[in-house]
């Protein structure tokens, strides 16, 4: 098939985590089931309108606004993600003030030629490009960047962080440090920051050249090579990749070395469905099916100061447990002491290697 120029993005380079799966997507453009970009690309664009809006009125909510962009935005949605989309709107109005005095940008597109310099978005020279939601200046020396989220789960991407850091850096030569978050609509919640300083971004940029050489030499040669693993999981052709389950009885060699192959593919197809699951409740809620609730729950941990810990505890021994994890940080000499040797059997299959026996 033969491909136009291509421009690359973060999206892309990971997409061609799997060469397979890059050329489903952007050379062949094979549909993959529903649009699981609605109601995000609209919130994006509503976000974006309105929050222009706030910057050039210079004020940091506008409720009626807010509403009249919303009416004209919900005409791209579809009409059974449009309730979805409103209360994202909702969520993203009552929660989010413009501090127009901090922004340098809103839905900022940076796009470089294959030099590295400024290009423009729709234009032969286009190489590389990026959308930043927000940019806030904190000082002269460094920025805030935004990035919104609106599916179910809080799933930060720090090579989408890293590759946005070093968009920005390139934009804005005189910047220093950048500080990279997501902020993930539905829930309310912001991201952990993340920050990186310009030299940091060094060995990030030749790993982006380097991977987008390599995106470039698969569609010269027309070789897209399947890498299976975990990135299955999340891979939206999924389905049109895997291998139909048998289904068979064990009685002899030929049939248990059938059951093998087919316990390995329908692991494979188990953790592909959970990862179907995973992508259509994070875009969509959860599910209910029989008694049973599939989707993004939010739970709250604790964790333990150990000092503190110590002090309160009457006697802490009680509560102590070694497993292997620790005992690797003991020196040898209290692992010889301390540990006794065991065997026993499990089934399970592992990677096989050739032994005597
Ligand atoms: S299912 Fe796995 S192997 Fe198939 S295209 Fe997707 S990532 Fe690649």
């Amino acid at each position: 098939m033969k491909q136009g120029k291509i421009a690359h993005s973060h999206t892309r380079m990971k997409s061609f985590d799997c060469p397979k799966r890059y050329y489903m997507q952007y050379i062949k453009k094979e549909p993959a089931g529903q649009d699981v970009f609605e109601p995000g690309r609209s919130l994006h664009e509503f976000a974006a309108q309105y929050g222009k809006h706030c910057l050039t009125e210079r004020v940091k909510t506008d409720i009626t606004k807010a509403e009249e962009i919303a009416l004209t935005v919900i005409s791209k949605v579809p009409l059974e993600k449009q309730d979805d989309f409103m209360a994202l709107v909702k969520k993203f109005v009552d929660s989010h003030k413009f501090a127009h005095e901090n922004i340098i940008g809103i839905e900022e597109e940076v796009c470089f030629d294959r030099e590295l310099l400024p290009a423009p978005w729709y234009s032969n020279e286009a190489w590389f490009r990026g959308k930043i939601d927000l940019i806030e200046s904190i000082d002269n020396e460094s920025v805030l960047i935004t990035d919104y989220k609106t599916g179910w789960a809080v799933d930060v991407d720090l090579r989408q962080l890293k590759t946005y850091a070093w968009l920005v850096s390139k934009q804005y030569p005189h910047v220093e440090s950048f500080r990279v978050t997501q902020d993930y609509v539905r829930l309310n919640i912001i991201s952990d920051v993340v920050v990186f300083n310009r030299g940091d971004l060094d060995d990030w940029e030749k790993k982006i050249l380097k991977r987008c050489d390599a995106i470039e030499a698969s569609v010269k040669a027309g070789k897209y090579k399947a890498v299976p693993g975990g990135r299955c999981k999340t891979c939206p052709y999924v389905m049109q990749c895997s291998t139909p389950p048998s289904e068979l009885m064990v009685t002899d060699e030929a049939s248990a070395t059938l059951a093998c192959k087919t316990v390995l593919v329908l692991e494979g197809q188990l953790d592909a469905l959970k990862s179907q699951l995973k992508a259509y409740t994070a875009e969509h809620g959860p599910l209910i099916v029989n008694d049973q609730e599939f989707g993004h729950f939010i739970s709250h941990g604790k964790t333990w100061d150990v000092d503190k810990f110590l002090q309160v505890c009457p006697d802490p021994s009680h509560y102590l447990s070694v497993n292997n994890t620790k005992a690797k940080k003991l020196s040898e000499d209290i692992i010889d002491a301390a540990s006794v040797p065991s065997e026993k059997t499990s089934f399970r299959h592992k990677k096989y290697k050739e032994r005597e026996i």
